[in-house]
């Protein structure tokens, strides 16, 4: 087993991947940057070390500071969490080179996967649907043209190196094709570093259903179920749940074992997640995510397994503890992200000083979050503070115990998005598991009206 991992990441995930290393007793190093030196996990780390400035590009993404802190303070592995590195294949290269287990898969897996472009290839190689579109990237706006007329309007243009739902744009028609080509691009370029295109048709009121799995070094490959994370605003996820509610029997077990395909066809190792578009009956692979999930909370509510707990044990060499027999669902678990977002004011980030905190708690509720009273949320960094779970027997139980929990939920010191999570959790499109993409979008103003009563939205529901 690993000895002393550094964390190479921050927030609500740096304390996550803390906690699964105290209960396998590893000493953690968190690594921080300047703006970080008051952060919880900080605090509870057996030691930690400042890499550098608030900004992201002169700490949490500088792979020599981090391999440096690792190695000064007597590391044997280094978690990446989500976001920064976490998908960066050199930077597991480069640990690799420097003696240092990387937990996460191997530069070759990640860079197999994490070109979204060359990844889809694979797939239809693999035998896994993928969502129709261009072969390989498109370098220019007459190769996008080509391939958007061949698949047919509308289309999505997306960055090869994108994620966190930035880099794509929507296309009716050959005349939108230039400005949004260019659009895309100079989003990948300053967020991605890299505009490579790619093309795919648009899947008309899809959902979003994702496939968590597990690979171990020895070859052994499981899922563990899906997830539905259809709730987005701006292809950006806000809400999710596991199970994925009224998948057929069939479709499950299909989207399943695609998954395992999809991890076994890049060498995969570690917990990974393969998304899907979920249209009726037919689903097409999106990409794969190389890296524990924001919304992994909810699969382990429902499983049991301790995702984090499990990148661990096979980072450090040991096999699978669990076969695919062993994994069965129970009951419905629900997430909400609670973003330092003003849902009034264009969702503009205000992350501020938290005045008063109280977490929700009780049977089945879990509150992942590095927020204390009194601390400071960054604007450096993303503005999640805090991710609020309830897991119930029954899916109506689980909105009834999340509508509870936002109930009992208190932050204070900036706006956030939790009452728009509480309106949805009343919308009947969503109580009766119907949502798709376009679900957010579609009702975000009526949602954003607070001004009805709960007691008529509980007979609406
Ligand atoms: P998940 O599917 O795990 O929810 P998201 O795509 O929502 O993943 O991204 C989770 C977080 O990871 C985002 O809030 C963002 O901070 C970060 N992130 C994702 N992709 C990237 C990327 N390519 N570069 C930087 N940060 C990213
Ligand atoms: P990211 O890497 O930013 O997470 P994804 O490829 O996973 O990007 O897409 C993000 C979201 O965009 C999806 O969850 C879905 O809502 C939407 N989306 C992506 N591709 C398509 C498509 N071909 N048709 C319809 N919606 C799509
Ligand atoms: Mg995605």
């Amino acid at each position: 087993m690993l000895k002393r991992v550094l964390i190479a990441n921050r927030g609500e995930i740096a304390l996550r991947v803390l906690r699964a290393c105290r209960e396998l007793e590893i000493e953690t190093v968190a690594a921080y940057s300047e703006a970080d030196a008051e952060a919880l996990h900080v605090q509870l780390a057996t030691e930690s070390v400042c890499i550098g400035p608030a900004r992201a590009a002169d700490s949490y993404l500088n792979q020599d500071a981090l391999l440096t802190a690792a190695l000064a303070t007597g590391c044997d592995g280094i978690h990446p969490g989500y976001g920064f590195l976490s998908e960066n294949a050199d930077f597991s290269d480069a640990c690799a080179k420097a003696g240092l287990t990387f937990i996460g898969p191997s530069g070759e897996a990640i860079r197999k996967a994490g070109s979204k472009s060359a990844a889809r290839d694979l797939m239809k190689a693999a035998g896994v649907p993928v969502t129709p579109g261009s072969d390989g990237p498109v370098s220019s706006v007459e190769e996008a043209l080509a391939a958007a007329e061949a698949v047919g309007w509308p289309v999505l243009l997306k960055a090869s190196a994108g994620g966190g739902g930035r880099g794509i744009r929507r296309c009716d028609g050959p005349d939108e094709l230039p400005a949004a080509c260019a659009e895309a691009k100079a989003e990948a370029a300053a967020c991605f570093g890299n505009d490579e295109m790619y093309l795919e048709k648009l899947v008309l009121n899809p959902r979003h259903v994702e496939v968590q799995i597990l690979a171990d070094r020895q070859g052994h490959t499981i899922h563990l179920g899906d997830r539905d994370c259809s709730v987005q605003r701006r292809n950006q996820k806000l809400m999710e749940e596991a199970p994925a509610p009224g998948l057929s029997p069939a479709l499950r077990r299909a989207m399943g074992e695609a998954a395992v395909r999809a991890a076994e066809a890049v060498g995969y190792e570690g917990a990974g997640t393969v998304e899907f578009l979920v249209d009726g009956e037919n689903f097409y692979f999106m990409e794969m995510n190389t890296r524990i999930q924001v919304e992994h909370g909810v699969t382990e509510l429902v499983t049991g397994v301790d995702l984090v707990r499990q990148q661990l044990r096979i980072a450090s060499g040991l096999p699978l503890d669990m076969g695919q027999e062993d994994v069965s669902i129970r009951g419905c678990a629900m997430e909400c992200r609670v973003n330092a977002e003003d849902p009034h004011g264009d969702f503009r980030p205000c992350p501020g000083k938290v005045e008063f905190l109280h977490f929700p708690g009780g049977a089945g509720v879990r509150v992942d979050s590095c927020l204390y009273n009194g601390c400071t949320m960054s604007p450096y960094y993303d503005s999640l503070a805090a991710k609020v779970l309830a897991h119930g027997a029954t899916r109506l139980e689980t909105i009834r115990k999340l509508r509870r929990c936002l109930e009992e939920f208190t932050l204070e010191g900036f706006p956030t998005n939790a009452e728009l999570s509480y309106e949805i959790l009343f919308h009947p499109v969503f109580v009766r598991g119907r949502c798709t993409t376009g679900f957010l979008d579609a009702h975000l103003a009526e949602l954003l009206d607070f001004s009805r009563r709960v007691e008529e939205k509980e007979a609406e529901a």
